[in-house]
């Protein structure tokens, strides 16, 4: 359990929510002096006498163990995460409502994602490099939101805007991507045949957004988009509409390939046409295994 020092402003969750003091005093043992409620300390959970922010002097007693540390956006910058370019604030302004005034770049950081690729993912489906290169038109003008776990009932899970989009052309894919999801065998022909094409979308979140806090610890990398629309599903094999009549083919997992000669089953189908964007989320799993906050050495 964390000890903090007088001085400490510190947090921690009431019915009324999240309330904010800072530390005036520590205790080991016994009460807490000078309030009206019992709060017991002991070395292994020491009692802490608080002023409660913005309430003129009125102090209140907790135990360490229901308290954390406030991360400020000033903690949070001393983390040295990325500011905005001079261009990228630019970009962002163009989302901010008119009469608004632009936000200060001071508490904002930035941050990219692959958002998709050309490999098969998990649900059997791939783009191509055309609509990848639409995509990151999409991602360019739309200023789409960072959300949370798709979550599109609940504003809040709104966390950050996607500022920009560009595409990435290599001859080759990482090992660990061509062999995901067992699709070793498939994603090493499309990348011999159409090489590795990326879409990388730049982020901007409030600094002291919960998937900020989160990434700065390595967790919650993955990424997903949702609320994209495609005309129309085509095979692989054949490189026409499914819905083409010399297409003897079936579209993976989908209705009207159950008790079809399994043959004639294509082992994917590529999304064809994409038309609309809804959003980016970080996601637990995403659905294309290189979806995700871009680490390390880069992609
Ligand atoms: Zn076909």
């Amino acid at each position: 359990m964390e000890n903090y020092k007088i001085g400490d402003v510190v947090v921690w969750d009431c019915a009324v929510g999240t309330v904010k003091g800072k530390i005036k005093d520590c205790f080991n043992t016994g009460l807490i002096p000078g309030i009206k409620t019992e709060v017991k300390c002991s070395k292994q959970n020491p009692g802490y006498l608080i002023e409660l922010s913005d309430k003129n002097g009125i102090l209140i007693g907790k135990n360490a163990s229901d308290l954390h540390l406030e991360i400020s956006p000033t903690t949070v910058q001393n983390l040295g995460l990325p500011k905005l370019t001079e261009k990228q604030i630019l970009k962002l302004n163009q989302f901010i409502p008119t009469s608004f005034p632009n936000p200060n770049p001071q508490d904002l950081t930035v941050l990219d994602f692959v958002v998709a690729d050309n490999l098969v993912n998990r649900g059997r489906s791939k783009w191509r490099e055309k609509d990848l290169i639409i995509l990151a038109k999409m991602l360019n003008t739309m200023g789409i939101p960072h959300t949370l776990d798709h979550d599109w009932e609940t504003l809040s899970k709104t966390q950050g805007l996607v500022i920009a989009g560009e595409i990435l052309k290599n001859e080759k894919a990482p090992d660990n991507l061509i062999s995901a999801a067992g699709n070793k065998k498939l994603n090493s022909e499309i990348v011999n045949k159409e090489g590795f094409v990326q879409v990388i979308a730049t982020v901007a979140f409030p600094i002291d957004s919960p998937i900020v806090q989160r990434l700065s610890m390595g967790i919650g990398r993955a990424v997903s988009l949702g609320g994209f629309a495609f005309e129309d599903y085509v095979c692989p094999i054949c490189e026409t509409s499914f819905t083409y009549k010399n297409c003897p083919h079936y579209i993976p997992e989908g209705w009207d390939a159950w008790g079809e000669d399994p043959s004639l089953v294509a082992p994917y189908y590529i999304r064809d046409g994409l038309y609309d964007l809804g959003e980016l989320s970080s996601v637990l799993i995403a659905n294309l295994p290189g979806a995700t906050a871009v680490v390390g050495n880069g992609v």
